[in-house]
């Protein structure tokens, strides 16, 4: 029998979680945070660890471990998305699901935080493999999610077909279809139409937004992407039909730079039919290190958390710094690029598209009532707009950068949320 059960403890070092309590520690100083509220909203609420015994293709029997984790449900039922990642720690989840917290409350959308994980490697396991282990963790943690409670969503290295398989778990288990225990589903089982792009749809908006702001022309605009996932891929595609230049483009394997413009279809092309960006001949070879400096005027990171660093900050040459991945900067970086005069767009912020068609879509499977795409997008716009004057407002009042500023919003919101239910018993 092998067994992955041993990774977490070397990776309770990982600072992320220190990281995300720290933020927070810095916005209860500068809003006059009552102090037991922000003792509350340091910790979260609930943390699930659960084992997840899977047969694997060759008949041998493999323990995986996984966690759910509930940071705070006063503004509603939690949300957040269920990463398969190798290197997915307690640690980190605890922090996304922090994140959730604020993402969601910056978004005002009446949900709290939540985010799961499972260390495995989904590259390296075959459909069935995967959908045991889906399954089986679905069943593990059905105890506290569904659509009043705690609602999953994708992330990274999870797909609409994993949280299919999570949907039809959880409603074989009760005896009834419930399309609105998980969002990011196929359309076909109450999934929203434009979910799939969301996130990238939504970070395009605050970009568009930011170029207006700071009165740059966004066409031609040259857009650096690190990371080619859901977020990353669509990012690249949406900005560039709408007049932006994709400069540079890398995955996991590394990266592909074009100062006159990759060619973005041919691209996804490419990295469909070979699984990374590396290897594409519309293009010079690059690494991930190489992209984060590249020329450029807007750096999207949008793979996964501390990668800009006060090592690399002081060469990052974008002009904007879009976060549609969670976690890429680290406060010491922050504290860079504020310095620079770089407008660094917070993940809480930036990647908000998300779950805020996740939002669109738990309340179309609720209302049993299905809108039509353009009227997702138009709220979807309406939603990022908004929230990024908001932040824009509250950062200049106290004279900090965006991430400070989105902070003081979404912080601010639980926090009265809080106070106004008071403390049980
Ligand atoms: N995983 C995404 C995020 O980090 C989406 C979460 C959701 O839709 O619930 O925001």
């Amino acid at each position: 029998m092998t067994t992955t059960l041993d990774r977490s403890a070397v990776q309770s070092s990982n600072n992320v979680w220190q990281m995300a309590q720290s933020q927070l520690d810095d916005v209860a100083r500068l809003i006059g945070l009552n102090a037991d509220v922000h003792a509350y909203l340091r910790e979260p609420k609930r943390v699930l660890e659960v084992s997840i015994p899977v047969r694997m293709d060759t008949g041998a029997f493999q323990m995986f471990r996984g966690w759910r984790v509930q940071h705070n449900m006063s503004r509603g039922p939690a949300k957040g998305g269920i990463r398969f990642h190798p290197d997915v720690s307690l640690d980190e989840i605890k922090a996304l699901a922090m994140w959730m917290t604020w993402k969601c409350a910056l978004a005002n959308i009446p949900f709290g935080g939540a985010k799961g994980g499972v260390i495995c490697n989904p590259k390296a396991m075959s459909m069935q493999e995967l959908e045991h282990l889906t399954r089986r963790f679905t069943s593990e943690i059905s105890i506290i999610i569904g659509p009043e409670k705690d609602i999953p969503a994708p992330d990274v290295y999870t797909t609409p077909q994993i949280m299919a398989w999570i949907m039809d778990t959880f409603s074989m288990q009760h005896g009834y279809s419930i399309p609105g225990v998980v969002t990011g589903k196929p359309i076909s089982i109450g999934g929203s139409l434009g979910r799939d792009k969301a996130t990238a749809r939504g970070c395009m908006f605050v970009v568009d937004e930011a170029m207006r702001v700071l009165d740059l022309p966004i066409e031609g605009a040259r857009v650096a992407v690190q990371g080619f996932g859901n977020a990353g891929l669509h990012a690249a595609a949406l900005m560039s039909a709408a007049g932006y230049r994709i400069v540079a483009a890398s995955d996991s394997q590394g990266g592909v730079a074009n100062p006159n413009g990759l060619d973005v279809r041919g691209l996804i092309s490419h990295k469909t039919e070979t699984g990374s960006v590396t290897g594409f001949s519309g293009g010079e070879r690059i690494s991930n290190k190489e992209l984060l400096e590249c020329d450029c005027d807007v750096l999207v990171p949008a793979a996964l958390e501390k990668v800009i660093t006060a090592e690399n900050a002081a060469r990052i040459k974008a002009k904007i710094v879009a976060e549609a991945a969670n976690g890429p900067t680290l406060p010491e970086a922050d504290r860079i690029l504020f310095d620079r005069g770089i407008m660094v767009l917070p993940d809480i912020l930036a990647n908000a598209g998300g779950v805020t068609v996740s939002y669109f879509e738990w309340v179309q499977d609720l209302q049993e009532n299905f809108w039509e795409e353009s009227e997702i997008n138009e709220r979807l716009k309406k939603k990022m707009v908004r929230s990024f004057h908001e932040t824009r407002a509250e950062a200049e009042r106290y004279k900090v950068d965006l991430r400070h500023g989105a902070y003081a919003v979404a912080v601010g919101r639980v926090a009265e949320a809080t106070s106004v239910r008071g403390l049980y018993p």
